[in-house]
């Protein structure tokens, strides 16, 4: 239950670039990143360590411009920076909200960014800032929900919070079918074979190995964030076994 203590210590969010569009279908809105930093300060006065996966897809996704024909490796690059870009709008509205923040690009940019170094990134959630992973594993052919999974084993993260905008995992999907029933529960193997849209199966499986949690919970409700790192039962939890 939440008594106002944080069930983990160090912590991984992985929030979709969608998210920053807000009520647009593309971009950044203001309004909603300034929203959802707050959110992220309360949930750092709890006292955890917090660090963020912030995607791209608002502004580019690599797999879409290459089916029309674009280069892979090319898209996926721009996709990167479509990361860095959001990262950047977000330690923005951190700072001015007086949070503690470090960029840590996968992709060097030292006038914008730190390198991303795994010592330096623990060092910082160690000082108690925010630490923002951007420009994903730095590697086309990933998303930045294997940059979660990844950066999450290397700094020794107890848990993924994957944030979505539906309430969790559902046998198929909520918005188009009314009668789609949500899993309390599931397991990597679950997930994987069932084809379940939770993370892709290389971040999925990279959990297995390494028996990372994730809870997929919908951060379109105020106050989840918090309801999730206090160990609420809310979302779906992906694990090897029973809650
Ligand atoms: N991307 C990549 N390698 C990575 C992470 C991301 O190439 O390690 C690219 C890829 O093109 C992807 C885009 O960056 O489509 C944006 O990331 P993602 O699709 O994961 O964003 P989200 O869906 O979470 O907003």
């Amino acid at each position: 239950m939440d008594n106002g203590t944080p069930k983990y210590k160090r912590i991984i969010l992985k929030v979709t670039g969608e998210v920053f569009a807000g009520p647009q279908q593309f971009g950044i809105d203001g309004k909603t990143v300034k929203a959802f930093a707050q959110e992220i300060k309360e949930v750092k006065e709890l006292g955890c360590e917090l660090a963020l996966v912030i995607g791209g897809g608002n502004i580019f996704r690599g797999a879409l411009a290459s089916e029309m024909g674009m280069d892979r490796a090319s898209a996926d690059t721009m996709g990167m920076l479509a990361t860095v870009i959001n990262s950047l709008a977000l330690q923005d509205a951190l700072e001015k909200l007086g949070v503690s923040t470090r960029v840590l690009s996968a992709l060097e940019m030292r006038q914008v960014a730190e390198p991303y170094i795994r010592r330096r990134a623990t060092r910082h959630l160690e000082k108690g800032r925010v630490v923002i992973f951007a420009g994903g594993t730095g590697n086309p052919y990933f998303t930045t929900d294997t940059t979660a999974s990844l950066r999450a084993m290397e700094v020794g993260a107890e848990v993924i919070l994957k944030a979505t905008k539906v309430e969790g995992v559902y046998d198929a999907d909520p918005v188009k079918y009314e009668g789609a029933k949500k899993f309390e529960e599931l397991t990597y193997i679950e997930v994987l074979n069932r084809e379940l849209k939770v993370m892709d199966s290389t971040a999925i499986s990279l959990c297995m190995d390494n028996r990372l949690p994730i809870i997929v919970f919908n951060i379109m409700e105020k106050g989840n964030i918090k309801r999730v790192v206090t160990g609420e039962s809310i979302g779906t939890l992906v694990s090897g076994g029973k809650r």
